[in-house]
């Protein structure tokens, strides 16, 4: 093979692969983009210099550059799979567009980066999040629903009692009749149109919706449908479904518990990490557009373990309400306070700065010191340590706000508990 061919082959590659590939120096500036790159790159470069890596990307990616920086070894993978949330366009409003950027360091003055379209898998994930609740709430056993088997034309292949005490119907009256007609969808709301969902599950895997329906008696109710394709590929007649009802008692109270369950945690009522990320990264979009300042302040509550061991786990579990109720009545019209793990709680702080974070650490800190549980031998007490970062310290970088407020937290733990880290102590 000749040299020529080899690199035309390579220039074929190139042009042809789906993921963006671009080459540039340490500072940045492109020294090759492929086809695909150049269609990512430049909309979002907008104004500023596209023949500029960070600059293309300074808006809605600045803490590229520093991660760049920050990187010491010869070579070696930067960063992968770091997401950079975009803007939309007019034509796809309502949409995340997404992309992913992987790093990859191959000299001294050499970087490689790849940019990939992840905005439907992020769709996906988010609609797999929703599934995941769901099921969870299911297998808690919290709301009364009925499951059975259709196939892929619709007709009933079996159902579960629980199917003739929701909706009145007999299984064994309706076993081989089509779904869509026997759940007389009520005209006056709702969109269950049977086959429409039978193509998404098919296509999807699952599709969730909820509409009024009429039972046997023609009495209606609000009823969330889930339709689960048991088996690959198109709706065809050879595929079965699994379907899930649920009878929930009003439209606004199923929505407001559905919001719920996919927004908060079940013992304390704080928002969920998951929540709580994608809010931090709502607030990192405002942090880069306005810049206005974002603190973030976390605790973990000191010797919880002394806690259960000593007054069993139901009162530990009292215990972390109590200082979740505590600090969320604390927040600022804007603050976000949510529990990151057994015992450890985050609030997001848009627009406090390093100072105004560190002194609603202090209230909440004297708050939970206040706490009193009665227990049967006397009053239980809590105390927590507290640690803070604003995003300006990080450079607008998630992972590294995080990580700042641990550290600090833990300094703070390590200084005596029941502190809020105190930064002239930890300057020398
Ligand atoms: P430190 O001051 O160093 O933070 O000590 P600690 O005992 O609080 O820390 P450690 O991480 O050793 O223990 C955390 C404990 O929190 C252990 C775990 O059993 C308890 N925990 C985690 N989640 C829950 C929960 O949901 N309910 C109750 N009651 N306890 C929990
Ligand atoms: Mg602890
Ligand atoms: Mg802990």
């Amino acid at each position: 093979m000749t040299a020529g061919s080899s690199e035309e082959q390579l220039l074929e590659f190139l042009y042809a692969c789906p993921v963006g590939l671009i080459e540039c120096d340490a500072a940045g500036d492109i020294a090759m983009m492929n086809p695909h790159a150049m269609q990512l790159l430049l909309p979002l470069a907008g104004p500023r210099d596209a023949s500029n890596l960070f600059a293309a990307l300074e808006q809605h990616a600045p803490e590229l550059r520093s991660m760049v920086t920050a990187f010491a070894p010869a070579a070696g993978r930067i960063c992968d799979g770091h997401r950079i949330f975009v803007e939309l366009g007019p034509a796809r409003r309502g949409v995340p567009k997404v992309l992913a950027c992987t790093l990859v360091k191959l000299g001294a003055d050499r970087l490689m980066a790849t940019l990939t379209d992840i905005s439907q898998q992020v769709v996906q994930e988010q609609r797999l999040r929703q599934a995941d609740t769901w099921f969870a709430t299911l297998l808690d056993g919290i709301n009364d629903y009925a499951a059975l088997t259709i196939a892929g034309d619709g007709r009933i292949v079996s159902a579960d009692a629980c199917f003739t005490h929701q909706t009145g119907h007999e299984v064994a009256d309706v076993v081989g009749q089509n779904l869509g007609e026997v759940l007389c969808t009520d005209i006056s709301g709702g969109d269950l149109c049977l086959d429409d969902q039978l193509q998404i599950a098919a296509r999807d895997g699952w599709h969730l919706q909820e509409g009024w329906q009429r039972r046997a008696d023609h009495n209606r109710y609000w009823c969330q449908r889930l339709v689960v394709a048991r088996t690959g590929g198109e709706a065809s007649a050879g595929s079965h479904y699994s379907v899930v009802l649920r009878d929930v008692p009003r439209r606004e109270a199923a929505a407001e518990d559905l919001r719920r369950l996919l927004t908060r945690d079940h013992l304390t009522g704080a928002v969920n990490r998951r929540h709580f990320s994608q809010a931090m990264e709502r607030e990192q979009t405002q942090w880069r557009d306005l810049r206005q300042s974002l603190s973030l302040v976390v605790l973990d509550l000191d010797h919880f373990k002394a806690v259960n061991d000593a007054h069993g786990h139901p009162v530990g579990d009292i215990l972390l309400r109590r200082v979740a109720e505590t600090c969320a009545a604390l927040l600022p019209p804007r603050g976000i306070f949510a529990r990151l793990g057994g015992e450890e709680f985050g609030a997001l702080l848009p627009r406090y700065d390093r100072t105004q974070a560190a002194n609603l650490a202090e209230e909440m800190r004297a708050a939970i010191a206040a706490i009193e549980v009665d227990v049967p031998d006397g009053t239980l007490r809590a105390t927590a340590s507290f640690g803070y970062a604003t995003l300006d310290e990080v450079e607008g970088s998630i992972d590294d706000l995080i990580g700042l407020a641990d550290q600090r937290l833990y300094a703070a733990k390590r200084a005596g508990r029941n502190q809020v880290f105190a930064a002239q102590a930890h300057a020398a």
